[in-house]
């Protein structure tokens, strides 16, 4: 497995790849790798023949509160666990190679990033897509996966794809759980003890109102507030957002009804820690 940290060498092997007819997958991570990420990985080898993870943790998407300086990092981890599912290449810039200065250059994407994430933190999309954008035109991808337990990235991402004329293809792939169906996240190190043991939390009030829609439920005030009452129960835990959502759109939906794809998504802080979920309905 190669590493590389330069863009130029990153843009010329990319290149020669294509010359080569070779098709080229990209995933994008922030390193600390899980078994969420290593999952992407697998969707990329089987789907394209050379397989570039980047591992970049992107200033620009982290608000001046955030947690930037102490997310997780540990790079020769990341490689053996990036190597041992059949990655080709680690592209892991550092922030001069991607940012010369002066960079006065933004992607915006408008409306679905105002939303949900994106309204307590503003400038973190314009961040993520930003940089996934500067990725797609060094890394010169294919095709690109990204992880559903970003549901708004997600969103985000196929919107600028389709926006911009990116002939890239956006594969989404399902959310990996620990055993007692806690999303995985690098942040969940951050948990304490006992906030590790409440957090799965999550992962159950969402179960639980996604029963409660498919049991024929069609208030999404209702459930909402379930969801609510379910997660305030633990200690330490502050709602960020509960949100019933049009799965595209990421607007609210006045009543839930099967012919749409239905998104449930919630953001709390459990002490300090920033944790997010989601559940699809119906489709
Ligand atoms: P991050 O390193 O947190 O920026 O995540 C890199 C990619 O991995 C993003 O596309 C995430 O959506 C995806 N990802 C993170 N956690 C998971 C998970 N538990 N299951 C599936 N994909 C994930």
């Amino acid at each position: 497995m190669m590493v590389i940290r330069s863009c130029a060498e990153m843009s010329a092997l990319a290149e020669q790849q294509r010359l080569q007819g070779n098709k080229i997958a990209l995933v994008p991570t922030m390193g600390y790798l899980h078994a969420g990420h290593l999952s992407l990985v697998k969707v990329a080898r089987q789907k394209a023949d050379w397989v570039v993870m980047s591992i970049y943790v992107n200033p620009t998407q982290f608000g001046p509160q955030e947690d930037f300086a102490r997310y997780p990092r540990d790079f020769d981890r990341d490689l053996q666990l990036a190597e041992s599912v059949g990655t080709d290449l680690i592209f892991a810039p550092t922030d001069i190679e991607m940012y010369p200065p002066p960079h006065l250059t933004q992607v915006v994407v408008d409306k679905v990033t105002a939303v949900l994430c994106g309204a307590s933190r503003p400038t973190h999309f314009q961040g993520v897509t930003t940089v996934v954008s500067m990725l797609f035109n060094i890394v010169k991808p294919h095709i690109a996966i990204f992880g559903q337990k970003d549901a708004q990235q997600a969103v985000v991402i196929r919107r600028m794809v389709a926006d911009l004329h990116y002939d890239i293809q956006i594969i989404v792939s399902p959310i990996v759980r620990e055993p007692d169906g806690l999303a995985m996240s690098s942040r969940n190190r951050y948990l304490t003890a006992t906030q590790r043991k409440n957090a799965p939390v999550l992962y159950r009030a969402l179960q639980k109102a996604k029963a409660r829609i498919e049991g024929g439920e069609n208030d999404p005030s209702a459930v909402q507030e379930e969801i609510r009452r379910t997660l305030t129960s633990v200690d330490e835990m502050r709602i960020d957002y509960v949100q019933i959502v049009d799965g595209e759109t990421l607007q609210p939906v006045e009543k839930l009804d099967k012919e749409q794809n239905i998104l449930l998504a919630v953001a709390v802080f459990l002490g300090n820690t920033r944790l997010i979920d989601n559940a699809i309905v119906y489709t």
